[in-house]
């Protein structure tokens, strides 16, 4: 069973594509805050970077903690996640 249209891959990674672009280029405005310059390097664009890699990789969409599908609305909001809703929670509350 596919879970992933191929045109749902191709259009996400074109978007991750755009979006590593345009997080580039907001870098490099004026009156950006630091801190909103040190998470677009430190983190976003990394995450956008690894999203694409696993566009070509054929595993985008797939939880890397329990590789199960990621819900298609959590990718068409943020194409870059790389753990379903379930997983994030718990990330984040072993952070706290
Ligand atoms: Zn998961």
């Amino acid at each position: 069973m596919e879970v992933f249209s191929r045109e749902f891959l191709a259009d996400r990674r074109r978007h991750l594509v755009a979006k590593l672009a345009k997080t580039r280029e907001a870098i490099h405005r004026e009156g950006l805050l630091a801190a909103a310059i040190n998470y677009k390097v430190r983190v976003l664009i990394p995450q956008i970077i690894t999203a694409i890699e696993r566009c070509d990789n054929g595993v985008y969409g797939f939880c890397t903690e329990c590789e199960e599908a990621i819900q298609k609305e959590r990718l068409l909001r943020h194409p870059h996640v790389e753990r379903c809703v379930r997983c994030q929670t718990e990330e984040e509350n072993k952070r706290k």
